[in-house]
């Protein structure tokens, strides 16, 4: 059993996590959101979502200022930072050129092809919300309009440019190689432990495929039951350090830290 008292970590996924699936409120995590404040406990988020949506989560939240990984792990970001800019990041362009070419063989559509009204409408963001969304750095989401066999096809072709696909919620995420929520993770990690002079013990939280690298990293894991037709499997043997809970969304996240975290008193 964790508890409060030793340098922890808290590693948490939005969509379907963190934040309800349908709303996007986090009213049952509330309570220990207030809790991991007050002992001091960094909470990381680590979403698909992009910096410009995440920086003004953050503030809601009361976690302003706190490392974060975005874009499934394509983005770190460190320290407290504003936006450079609005707009898109060079990778990010480069990388749209990259698909552009691909859909002449395979038919998807990209945020980079969308509108932000046409973003918000088939999201449910509002029209702010949708804007910050597409102001990408480093990943494209993919809605995807061919054949779902085909995806593996489409896999290799990527592959062939140094990408790869993760699936996400609602959407497939086309990032490069090597930079999943994993090894984000790994990297913030051992930033943090060389600025703090400690290693804390991680608890992390996700419901999704794009998840499990995530998932299969940290000392204990919360699988919340999720709304995604691909089941979340993971193969690390250690079964007592990985829950499964019965409630999804924030109601789960707040089932999965009362299983590991000691309640004071
Ligand atoms: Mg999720």
């Amino acid at each position: 059993m964790v508890s409060l008292d030793q340098p922890l970590l808290i590693v948490t996924d939005l969509d379907g996590s963190l934040l309800d699936h349908h709303d996007y409120r986090w009213d049952a995590a509330s309570e220990w959101l207030a809790r991991l404040k007050q002992n001091q406990i960094p909470l990381v988020i680590c979403s698909s979502k992009t910096a410009a949506e995440i920086i003004p989560l953050q503030k809601k939240l009361g976690i302003a200022g706190s490392p974060f990984i975005a874009e499934n792990g394509a983005r770190i970001v460190l320290e407290a930072e504003e936006r450079r800019s609005e707009g898109q990041g060079h990778a990010y362009l480069a990388l749209c050129q990259q698909l552009k070419g691909l859909q002449a063989d395979f038919r998807f559509t990209g945020f980079h092809d969308f509108s932000d009204v046409e973003v918000s409408r088939f999201t449910g963001l509002t029209l702010a919300e949708a804007s910050q969304s597409r102001q990408r750095d480093a990943s494209e989401v993919v809605l995807w309009r061919d054949d779902a066999a085909r995806l593996d096809e489409f896999r290799a072709a990527l592959h062939q440019h140094g990408l790869a696909l993760t699936q996400g919620g609602r959407f497939w995420h086309v990032m490069p190689e090597g930079c999943g929520k994993g090894h984000a993770l790994q990297t913030l990690q051992q930033h943090l432990a060389r600025r703090e002079g400690i290693t804390r013990t991680t608890i992390g939280l996700g419901d999704g495929p794009n998840d499990v690298p995530m998932l299969e990293c940290v000392d204990y894991a919360v699988v919340i039951k999720g709304f995604s037709k691909t089941p979340v499997i993971l193969t690390r043997d250690d079964e007592e350090n990985v829950y499964h809970t019965a409630h999804v969304g924030p109601e789960g996240w707040r089932e999965g830290l009362d299983y590991f975290l000691a309640q004071p008193d």
